[in-house]
């Protein structure tokens, strides 16, 4: 039996009730054989709750459900206005339980909840109302024709939805990254079977209880909670999923575009990241270091558009180095729910001893540990804010992704020298570019290889923007309208007059 002790108070506070089963159809069930997976609350490693784990065939009955629904189920009879008022209507389910989304974020993520609270829910609020508000807009084309041997015709073209979407997520912002996948996709008329991480599936179960109560027709969304060589993989080679939209890592994301290829089936794919952070010689460091040092520590460093590499002009590079380290040292490490805290655990075990590895190998290849590298000594998956400084664009710390809260801060001579150490690793999702002369800031970001750039700030992706990534940071787009066509075809009719 999949459940959380009601009134089990873990990281000292109680664990809100939520739905641990499937969703599926309409209905919460235990996987058909039983099977669950345990999860731990990465901030006390205390155990938080079992969950069921889907098998291929529950994954079987979720793909029906959805597939139902398009084919002449209640969802498929829904106009685009009454798709959108369900979309407000959860967006304000969401909002009216911000709080235990982010007590459950908090627990099951290990990060201090006032950023989910703060930052990522109110986005998937807007998320939701954005694409509410896309769901009647959705609008075909009229296009003027040669006439055929003299006969003249028209063609107009219909935005069809594609049909059933199988929708794989990552830990580190769990709601709002199912939210990128659901709004979008919803809005556009198609239903969904939803995997989400196995290392915190509990935010977007609540998730699915909301969707439940704002009345989506059963078999709409199906959440299916499991293991990625289990659940994942079956969802992956269903025959009855018309696309997959997947948000991970790049190695998984290369086994999904291989399977997807099999079947000509279209991807999303939104991947790693290594992304820079351009410090140009006319920075103001007094306000550009605090975001420095923000954008490569928020979320524990668990953010696929981390600003971990920290290039910066010759003449401020001291100066960056030391106030880095300052801004690191400073910030302080604690459980989810101590108002002081500013920087939780990492997610796993496993992933600590990926962050520690990287640590030691920065050290090893050279580079020098500034500050931070060690584990506190408590309970939970913590390792201390991390600044590295020098040994190179080649080492394993400037080249690959860490996932957690380690910077490395590199000099250059020329803005060329600079842009090209920007683009000279594999990924491309995001770069950011600190200067105050806003001239030389655009002409940087026309050069800069990243799906997107930032100038002068960071924040999470706004829902009206497009987001993805370059290189091996991923294919295709999510939100803004890049959304509704990542999740509909164009149909063209012709006319022959
Ligand atoms: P991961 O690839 O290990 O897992 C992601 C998801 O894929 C999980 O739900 C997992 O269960 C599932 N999965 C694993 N193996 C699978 C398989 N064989 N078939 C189908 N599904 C499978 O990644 P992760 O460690 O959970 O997430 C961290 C990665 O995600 C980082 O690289 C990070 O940069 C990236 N990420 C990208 C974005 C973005 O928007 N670009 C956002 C967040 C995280």
């Amino acid at each position: 039996m999949s459940g959380i002790a009601v009134g089990a108070v873990v990281a000292g506070v109680e664990v809100p009730r939520v739905p641990t089963q499937l969703f599926i159809d309409g209905e919460w069930r235990d996987a058909l054989d039983g099977a669950t997976f345990d999860v731990v609350a990465p901030a006390t490693e205390e155990q938080l709750a079992q969950v069921a784990a889907a098998s291929a065939a529950d994954v079987d009955l979720a793909v029906r459900a959805a597939r139902a629904q398009i084919d002449g189920g209640a969802w498929s009879q829904l106009s685009g206005a009454d798709r959108g008022l369900l979309l407000y209507r959860l967006a304000d389910l969401i909002e009216r339980d911000i709080d235990v989304l982010a007590t459950l974020e908090g627990l099951d993520v290990g990060r201090p909840a006032f950023e989910p609270r703060m930052v990522d829910l109110p986005n998937v609020v807007d998320v939701f109302r954005h694409f509410g508000g896309w769901a009647d807009k959705i609008e075909g084309r009229w296009i003027e024709l040669q006439p055929f041997f003299g006969q003249p015709r028209q063609a107009y073209t219909v935005r069809e939805p594609l049909g059933v979407i199988g929708a794989i997520t990552a830990w580190n912002a769990p709601t709002l990254i199912a939210s990128w996948k659901l709004a979008p996709a919803l809005a556009a008329g198609n239903a969904v079977v939803l995997k989400p991480a196995e290392d915190a599936s509990l935010s977007t179960l609540h998730l699915a209880a909301l969707i439940e109560e704002a009345g989506f027709p059963a078999g709409t969304v199906n959440v299916v909670t499991g293991l990625g060589h289990t659940a994942g993989a079956a969802l992956v080679d269903h025959k009855g999923i018309d696309k997959l939209s997947f948000t991970g890592s790049p190695e998984t994301g290369r086994k999904i575009a291989v399977a997807a290829a099999q079947e000509f089936r279209p991807v999303t794919l939104e991947l790693g990241g290594k992304s820079p952070q351009l410090v140009l010689g006319d920075a103001d460091l007094a306000a550009v270091v605090p975001g420095l040092a923000m954008g490569f520590l928020a979320n524990q460093g668990q953010i696929c558009a981390a600003g971990t590499r920290i290039l910066v002009a010759r003449e401020l590079y001291d100066d960056v180095v030391s106030g880095v380290a300052e801004a690191a040292k400073a910030v302080r490490l604690g459980g989810p729910f101590d108002p002081e805290t500013r920087m939780g655990a990492l997610i796993s075990a496993r992933q600590l001893e990926r962050v520690t590895g990287y640590i030691a190998k920065g050290t090893a290849e050279g580079a020098e540990l500034v500050t931070g590298g060690s584990r506190p000594d408590r309970p939970g998956y913590f390792v201390e804010p991390t600044v590295f400084a020098g040994g190179g664009h080649e080492t394993s710390i400037a080249q690959e992704e860490i996932f957690g809260p380690v910077g490395l801060v590199l000099p250059f001579d020329s803005i060329d020298e600079g842009i090209a150490q920007a683009n000279g690793t594999r990924y491309g999702l995001a770069a950011y570019v600190w200067t105050r002369d806003i001239s030389v800031a655009h002409s940087v970001a026309a050069r800069l290889k990243a799906g997107g750039v930032w100038i002068n700030g960071s924040a999470p992706p706004d829902p009206r923007v497009p987001w993805g990534g370059v290189k091996s940071s991923g294919v295709g787009r999510e939100l803004g309208f890049a959304g509704i066509e990542a999740n509909t075809e164009e149909k063209t009719v012709t006319i022959h007059l």
